[in-house]
């Protein structure tokens, strides 16, 4: 039997979707990307944990996928197995101020939720649209908040399938990055939310929500932003200052509204893309001596 009758045996659940050779520029933020040798929609805690150890047993590359907000996927695709989390790992659970969250719930979901609730903490992720598993993986942030802040501790899954839970201190939130990639997968998350006035909470959601709009490009296909900030200062204003805003590569363009943003104006390749990242960072490097590190996840490529 080969690797994929083996995995058509181990999904039994009804509600998860296996999909041969399925093109993961649907699955991206950036409309980018070749297929997946299987894209799965798993339902359930333990058809995930038979993965892991599918996974450990057949050796097949595998990567877990939110809504694909943060993330570049070659041009050839990923030549292994895509697991997305639906059902029960995407569902939400309220006891007072304790919100128990899966990691495939989508963030600006969280944060209408939330609001609606009277309960203050994830304002700031309307505006980002990811999963709270990608929300973990990579600390999201904006306006001063980061989402590690309101974690008090994250379930993962092990590639023996076993679960195992993390502090907020073990997660080690740090800017755009955690310790939690290690694992097979994140199943999802406790936070610790505080009580407020709907009312208050809203307005502070909407306002955030209009200055994002206001500010970085929301109609065109990105992957938010390209590079990490360097210490104490902006990669927009960087590549602002270097005149690059509006410099296009194939059907890759420099936002001309945030320059840390790369649009997908032109049915871009991942190609486009990375020649555009690699132009950036030569010429923030020739104009301000500081090298740009990109924050966006590579799917799918040789390095
Ligand atoms: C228009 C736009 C605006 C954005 N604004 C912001 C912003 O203000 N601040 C900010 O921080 N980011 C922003 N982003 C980037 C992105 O939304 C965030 O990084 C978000 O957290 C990514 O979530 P995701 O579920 O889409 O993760 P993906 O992009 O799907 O994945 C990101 C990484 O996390 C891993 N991953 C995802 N889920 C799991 C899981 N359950 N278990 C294990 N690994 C997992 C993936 O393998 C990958 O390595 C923006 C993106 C866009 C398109």
């Amino acid at each position: 039997m080969d690797w994929q009758d083996a995995l058509r045996e181990i999904i039994t659940q009804p509600n998860t979707r296996l999909r041969f050779g399925e093109p993961l520029s649907k699955h991206t933020h950036f409309g980018i990307g070749g297929e997946a040798t299987v894209l799965i929609e798993v339902s359930t805690i333990e058809e995930l944990a038979a993965l892991a150890r599918f996974h450990s047993k057949w050796k097949i590359p595998v990567a877990i996928i939110g809504r694909g907000a943060n993330m570049l996927v070659s041009d050839k695709g990923f030549s292994g197995i895509c697991i997305k989390l639906i059902g029960e790992l995407a569902k939400l659970d309220v006891d007072d101020n304790v919100v128990t969250v899966g990691a495939g719930y989508p963030l600006p979901a969280l944060s209408k939720e939330m609001s609606r609730k009277g309960l203050s903490g994830v304002e700031f992720v309307l505006g980002i649209p990811g999963t709270v598993g990608g929300a973990l993986i990579m600390n999201a942030g904006a306006w001063g908040s980061s989402f590690g802040d309101v974690v008090t501790d994250v379930t993962v899954m092990q590639n023996t399938g076993e679960l195992l839970k993390l502090t907020q201190d073990e997660a080690n939130f740090e800017y755009r990055r955690s310790r939690l990639d290690t694992y097979f997968c994140i199943i999802g998350a406790t936070l610790t939310l505080k009580h407020g006035e709907v009312g208050t909470i809203t307005q502070k959601m909407n306002t955030l929500f209009k200055q994002k709009i206001e500010t970085q490009p929301f109609v065109e296909e990105n992957a938010g932003c390209m590079f990490k900030n360097p210490q104490g200062d902006s990669a927009g204003r960087l590549i602002d200052i270097s005149g690059l805003k509006g410099y296009r590569i194939g059907g890759a363009e420099v936002s001309t509204i945030h320059g840390n943003f790369i649009l997908n104006i032109n049915n871009a390749t991942a190609t486009d893309v990375l020649k555009l990242v690699a132009y950036i960072q030569k010429h923030v490097h020739k104009k301000t001596g500081i090298s740009l590190e990109t924050e966006v996840k590579r799917l799918g490529f040789d390095t």
